[in-house]
């Protein structure tokens, strides 16, 4: 059983309490139609163990999480039964949620089943099995400080805006960076951001891109370029690669 220190009643003088009230919304409710596997792609074996499996194991060794929380495809109840025993006995671990058509109604089904006392959500893909642990509990920190807060890599190719196959603009690649998984914001400016961005049908390709809509700074945290999205079947090539070098290097994996 992996167990986290939980602050229990009494004084609370550093504030404990409100650093461990953060749930992980691990969303795994996606077809991955471009890995073409044959299971759904969040249980799709990454050196044996299915993607969601390392991502709820990775959040497990996060000390700030308390809850964590999957949201499924609406039927994949049998593929996640058939995980117990890899995850039963994760403590915080909550029953799955089913997700919604698109990645943003999965996390808001996710969202709306927290909890009350949940006052940080960091939103995960199950599609980033490697995220380092201890690069979550710096995100954490970052959006406990700021409200918002989100894993990125320096992007490392030059990217061009394209329009009609013309480029009209080549960013400076110095202010650019790609947005990782987990993006952690406090709860109520979450929730207040997919209340605006479902009245104003907007569907963000990133949770972050929600809270920029409300006015809120999203800051960065540096992330391991490990810290891939499987999406094509070579990516799973690469991830065993590195889960093979961490494990050379005694890295944690
Ligand atoms: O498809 P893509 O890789 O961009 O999905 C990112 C993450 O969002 C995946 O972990 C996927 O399972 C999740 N997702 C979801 N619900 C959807 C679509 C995607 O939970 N409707």
């Amino acid at each position: 059983m992996i167990a986290r220190p939980l602050c229990v009643g009494g004084a609370d003088p550093l504030g404990y309490s409100a650093l461990m009230s953060v749930a992980a919304l691990v969303l795994a409710a996606g077809r991955g139609e471009r890995l073409a596997a044959d299971l759904p792609k969040a249980f799709v074996p990454l050196a044996g163990k299915p993607l969601l499996v390392h991502s709820i194991l990775a959040m497990a060794q996060v000390p700030e999480v308390r809850w964590i929380v999957p949201v499924l495809g609406e039927n994949d109840r049998a593929h996640y039964a058939a995980l117990a025993g890899e995850i039963s006995g994760i403590s915080g671990l909550l029953e799955p949620i089913t997700g919604g058509v698109e990645r943003q109604d999965s996390m808001r089904a996710g969202l709306a089943a927290l909890p009350d006392e949940v006052k940080w959500v960091a939103v995960h893909d199950a599609a980033r099995p490697l995220v380092l642990p201890s690069d979550v509990s710096k995100a954490i920190a970052m959006a406990q400080e700021k409200g918002a807060a989100c894993l990125a890599a320096p992007v490392r190719d030059t990217v061009k805006r394209v329009v009609d196959g013309k480029v009209v603009e080549t960013p400076a690649r110095a202010e650019l960076y790609a947005a990782q998984t987990p993006q952690i914001f406090r709860k109520s400016w979450l929730v207040e951001a997919v209340d605006k961005a479902a009245a104003a049908n907007l569907l963000g390709t990133d949770d972050a891109q929600l809270i920029e809509e409300l006015g809120k700074d999203v800051w960065i945290v540096e992330g391991s370029p490990d810290n891939i999205k499987i999406t094509l079947p070579d990516d799973l090539l690469f991830g065993e690669a590195i889960l093979r070098r961490r494990k050379e290097g005694g890295e944690r994996g």
